[in-house]
């Protein structure tokens, strides 16, 4: 053992800072996932704010003299140099980089234990499928119910992810001033996430939102094709985001009814989580409007949590909207929603600014009169 005061004497080596090609080939190996045996916690590359799943660069021969395995160096072939290549680098999870640097537990941990870990790691991501191994940035957008700290999925990885952007500030002023912020910080949030994903050449875009009704729509009328993106919903139940689960409500129904009278203003009712009633839509906006309504059959809370119903049913709104814009020259639209975050997201996707009319968004609050009252424009 080494005391205090023999360790304050040696200098720290200096750390050779990995090259950005190095840096990529670990996580694309790694896959984005801790490498420690039976660990699947999945990791972000570099993050922003107050996301706790940055994924740490572990040494399996240790840098500095007094740390875990150092002694080893010589015998492996390593120099001190060397030790910060990648074959010598492991990423893991904040919890396993430490476990396995303890000084009550590394050893446990010798060389040869982590290099076989590393080895069966990368054989592992290697047979993944090219479509797993694509490289995704999120974007979190939670405005409701406080931060989150870690991105937590249920089921297994889809792709291996790089960084995220988030606004995470709870959203609170309901007055026209704080809508207009509130559109700002989407559109930089939005710019944002357009820069790191060419920074780091990404394919895929992953959206986590739990946010108030109208901003969701918006955020969704901002996402351009530069990448596919995968919209996950949160699951109260289970606190984990879900998006793909087969086999999931596949008799799920949809009754469009509707009624025309030649106004200049279209309501467009969507009750999926809940049931937006004809007479909400008159207390906002009187009685000259026609409206079209998607209504699911049993409207609830639990109701489209994954992504083929929500596909679904986005698909049969934009059409039925469409149509109707095809056959009357409206002026507005007004959009009265009670349904699931990822959904909004997803019709705000579909609202094509070449074919839609200005969409007029709501926010539902039970204690006002109206019940729906006016947010924003898009
Ligand atoms: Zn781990």
């Amino acid at each position: 053992m080494t005391s205090t005061a023999d360790i304050s004497k040696k200098t720290k080596p200096q750390r050779r800072p990995l090259r950005k090609v190095e840096d990529a080939y670990l996580w694309v190996s790694c896959g984005g996932v801790c490498s420690f045996e039976g660990c699947n916690k999945r990791l972000i590359e570099s993050h922003s704010g107050d996301l706790t799943n940055a994924g740490i660069k572990a040494h399996i021969i240790g840098h500095a003299e007094t740390s875990a395995r150092h002694e080893y160096m010589e015998e492996y072939g390593y120099t001190q140099e060397t030790l910060e290549d990648v074959s010598n680098l492991m990423l893991m999870c904040y919890y396993h980089s430490k476990l396995i640097d303890d000084e009550h537990t590394q050893e446990q941990y010798p060389p040869d234990r982590l290099f076989k870990m590393k080895e069966d790691h990368e054989k592992k991501v290697t047979s993944w499928a090219d479509d797993k191994k694509k490289k995704s940035i999120a974007l979190i957008h939670k405005r409701l119910g406080g931060p989150i700290s870690d991105i937590e999925y249920d089921g297994e990885t889809p792709y291996i992810l790089l960084d995220a952007v988030e606004d995470q500030t709870v959203f609170e002023d309901f007055t026209d001033k704080g809508w207009k912020e509130a559109v700002k910080r989407n559109i930089e949030l939005y710019e944002k996430f357009l820069q790191k994903i060419k920074e780091k050449d990404a394919n895929i875009g992953e959206v986590f939102a739990l946010s108030p009704i109208p901003l969701l729509i918006h955020l969704g009328s901002l996402l351009t094709d530069t990448v596919p993106y995968s919209i996950y919903q949160f699951n109260r139940e289970t606190q984990l985001w879900v998006s793909d689960n087969p086999g999931s409500n596949k008799d799920l129904s949809l009754t469009v009814s509707q009624e025309i009278k030649g106004n200049l203003d279209l309501a467009v009712l969507i009750s999926i989580s809940g049931l937006v009633k004809l007479k909400s839509a008159e207390e906002t906006l009187g009685n000259d409007f026609d409206f079209i309504s998607f209504e699911v059959d049993d409207p609830g809370l639990k109701r489209i949590l994954y992504r083929e119903d929500v596909v679904n049913i986005q698909s049969k709104i934009k059409e039925g909207v469409e149509k109707l814009l095809q056959k009357y020259d409206y002026e507005k639209i007004h959009l009265f929603y009670a349904g699931p975050a990822g959904l909004a997201i997803e019709i705000g996707r579909g609202i094509n600014p070449n074919i839609w009319c200005e969409v007029y968004l709501y926010q539902y609050n039970n204690r006002t009169n109206p019940k729906y009252q006016y947010a924003l424009t898009i």
